[in-house]
């Protein structure tokens, strides 16, 4: 379960990590005063994908009338594909240094993992391997002072600012311990003057421990309203950012869809794993959900076990007799009831794929690129 910003600052804040002073707000009444009595702030959407400042979520506004009207921009937009509901507003830090700080498990060792880099911010996805600090922790030993002081010195950092980081770095480990996660992130942690804050922070944890989660862990529904309707039909549907909309039955299928549309360039919007067995009508109910997300065209990949081809094919007839598609539509089918499938759709004028590696070629060739 991913937290939200503001929950996983009130813990750090609570486990005596400094984080700028901030409120959330769910409407923009109330931020008017709150700015007056902090100065320039930051106006940082509460969504749970990272990335927000490159897609526009976080706004700095120096008066409290810019705060209000950044506020009622950002509760009316769709950000990376969720609406804003919540605004954290802080109060805006004079940063010196950005540093990148986290915390999880690294599973080819089976141990956490401390990361760190001194090039914190928003391109930490961009920094070189060599810049990012890794240092695998023994559980039975935990974060020692040496480990935190080894850490400081390779950041470059020294002095106040080194100690007050070591000892962050003590309760980080703390908290990554005490609340079962799988993730603490802090990036930026901002280095302002001789102070450090957590300016930002992230923590996904291991709903395999949600049933002995602290009690102060609020639960956090992650999905999305579609994810919500798609489940109530028993579907595993994921949504995305790309393109091409897929659809495919099984879990293996699907992620191998996905891989080979990245291979030829582009990405998906969703993916829906209808599983085995599923009947016509909720077949062709999950195809909707996905029409219904606007993607750039859809692909259909089934490799029928107990899943029947010509089930799914005449899945897709009743859609496309329920409602108007206009974007392109490739579809593999092979296994049990291939032969029958092939003529449901060629009855109807749609010709199918056996090969997927054909049927993704094909897709792509029709799909238009986001952005182009
Ligand atoms: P993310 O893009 O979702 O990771 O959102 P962040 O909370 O990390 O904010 C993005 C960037 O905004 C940070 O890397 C900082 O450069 C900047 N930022 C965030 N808070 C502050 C602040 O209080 N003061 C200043 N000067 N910059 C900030
Ligand atoms: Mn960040």
């Amino acid at each position: 379960m991913k937290l939200y910003e503001y929950m996983v600052k009130n813990i750090l804040q609570n486990h005596g990590i400094p984080t700028p002073k901030g409120y959330v707000f769910s409407s923009p009444e109330g931020i008017e005063e709150f700015v007056v009595s902090i100065g320039p702030a930051v106006i940082k959407s509460q969504i749970l994908s990272g990335g927000r400042g490159k897609a526009g979520g976080i706004k700095f506004a120096d008066t409290p009338e810019e705060a209000v009207a950044r506020a009622k921009e950002l509760f009316a937009s769709q950000l990376k594909g969720s609406k804003v509901n919540e605004l954290l507003v802080e109060e805006k830090l004079k940063i010196d240094q950005e540093i990148y700080l986290a915390l999880t498990i690294d599973r080819a060792h089976r141990q956490p993992v401390l990361i760190a880099s001194k090039a914190g911010g928003m391109e930490i996805e961009q920094v070189p391997e060599e810049l990012m600090i890794k240092r695998l922790i023994d559980v039975t030993v935990g974060v020692q002072p040496y480990t935190t002081r080894e850490i400081t010195r390779r950041l470059g950092v020294s002095g106040e600012v080194a100690e007050k980081l070591s000892d962050l770095l003590l309760k980080l480990y703390q908290i990554f311990v005490t609340y079962d996660a799988e993730l603490v992130e802090i990036n930026p942690l901002a280095i302002s003057g001789f102070d450090v804050y957590a300016a930002d922070g992230k923590m996904t944890l291991d709903d395999d421990a949600s049933f002995r989660f602290r009690s102060d862990v609020p639960h956090v529904e992650e999905k999305t309203e579609l994810e919500k309707k798609a489940s109530a039909l028993g579907i595993a549907y994921v949504d995305l950012e790309g393109e091409i909309g897929v659809m495919a039955n099984g879990a293996g299928i699907t992620m191998a869809t996905l891989d080979l549309i990245k291979d030829q360039g582009m990405n998906a919007r969703n993916f829906m794993d209808a599983g085995g067995g599923a009947s016509r009508k909720t077949v062709a109910q999950a195809m909707e959900i996905l029409l219904s997300t606007q993607p750039k065209s859809l692909l259909i990949n089934i490799f029928g076990g107990i899943t029947r081809c010509d089930e799914v094919a005449q899945a897709f007839i009743d859609v496309k007799n329920s409602m108007e598609i206009n974007i392109p539509v490739v579809i593999r089918l092979v296994g049990t009831n291939e032969e029958a499938g092939i003529d449901i759709l060629r009855a109807n004028g749609i010709e199918s794929f056996r090969n997927i590696n054909d049927a993704v070629t094909a897709v792509v060739a029709l799909t238009e690129k986001k952005g182009a």
